[in-house]
């Protein structure tokens, strides 16, 4: 089911904050903001998918609001509406130069005002879509192999320049093949889908990235995470795994269920390395994991 569109009406009048609030309660979730401050708290707080702004308020005005929002990537893509008694050619032109999607004058007619709204948010939810499809895997919903190279290569020089640790895990299925042979491929895709689910339940962190790698192999990014929390990651990802029982008659445990095994790179801070050298060293982690018998995780440091 799809989510109500979030919509944030900024404006200093009490009058005009109800009037629209009544126009539009009823389609979408309203917020409302009274100046430019409070405006751009409640942008970066909840990230609206419209903003209505005033452009005459007190302190900060609605085009210094818009400009703000548009120069930070985390806003830059929310459609911004201009609704102003200034009716000049030239605050229009202003208005849209800035990175105003549409500007309406006051008085406004309640039904222009309604359809103009509409279409830039089915607009804005399209090109959410599209973020989507570009970024993400579409079967498990966590990142895509090419957002996971270039998240990788991101980190790792933030890291580097930060002075910080940085770890990599790589998971694989145990015996994927022979589950999909002995369910089928519909389960396969359930299983698929489960592991990821669960892989994003243990990166809590909001730097912590799962990225789908290959067939049955993720990724784990751990940004500023040194080996002891690594490891803790990787135990609590094995357990977890554990947890949700997915028969497996063919696998690797002795209680017939689905294992992973796991390989770990860990980055100090003062190594320069670039992605192939990690991907390469948890790639041997991991290999070592399947060697010693699967259901568990290796490490691979440098030094
Ligand atoms: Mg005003």
């Amino acid at each position: 089911m799809q989510k109500t569109p979030k919509i944030l009406i900024v404006d200093d009048e009490r009058f005009n904050l109800n009037m629209l609030n009544g126009l539009l309660k009823n389609d979408y979730k309203i917020m409302v903001a009274i100046n430019g401050e409070q405006a751009l708290k409640a942008v970066n707080k909840a990230l609206p998918d419209l903003i209505l702004l005033d452009i005459n308020m007190p302190g900060m005005d609605g085009f210094e609001v818009c400009q703000k929002l548009k120069h930070d990537p985390l806003t830059e893509a929310i459609p911004v509406i201009f609704i102003s008694s200034y009716s000049s050619a030239a605050d229009e032109t202003r208005g849209l130069e800035i990175g105003g999607a549409d500007y309406i004058t006051k008085p406004f007619n309640p039904s222009v005002v309604l359809s103009r709204i509409k279409t830039q948010i089915r607009l804005k939810l399209q090109a959410d879509l599209l973020t989507q499809y570009a970024y993400k895997d579409g079967l498990t919903q966590v990142l895509n192999r090419r957002s996971f190279d270039e998240r990788l290569s991101y980190e790792l020089q933030r890291c580097s320049r930060a002075l910080s640790d940085f770890s990599l895990i790589l998971i694989d299925i145990d015996f994927f093949k022979k589950y999909n042979d002995l369910y089928g491929h519909q389960q396969g895709d359930y299983c698929l889908q489960k592991i990821a689910q669960t892989l994003t339940s243990v990166c809590r962190r909001r730097s912590d990235q799962v990225a789908r790698y290959g067939g049955e192999e993720f990724a784990m990014l751990l940004p500023d995470t040194n080996l002891q929390g690594a490891k803790a990651v990787a135990e609590a990802t094995i357990k977890a795994v554990g947890d949700c029982q997915i028969q497996h008659s063919g696998g690797a445990s002795s209680q017939k269920i689905v294992s992973i095994s796991l390989g770990i790179a860990h980055i100090k801070p003062d190594q320069h390395i670039t992605s192939e050298d990690v991907i390469s060293m948890a790639d041997r982690a991991l290999y070592s994991a399947k060697l010693n018998g699967r259901n568990r995780y290796e490490v691979a440091t440098r030094g």
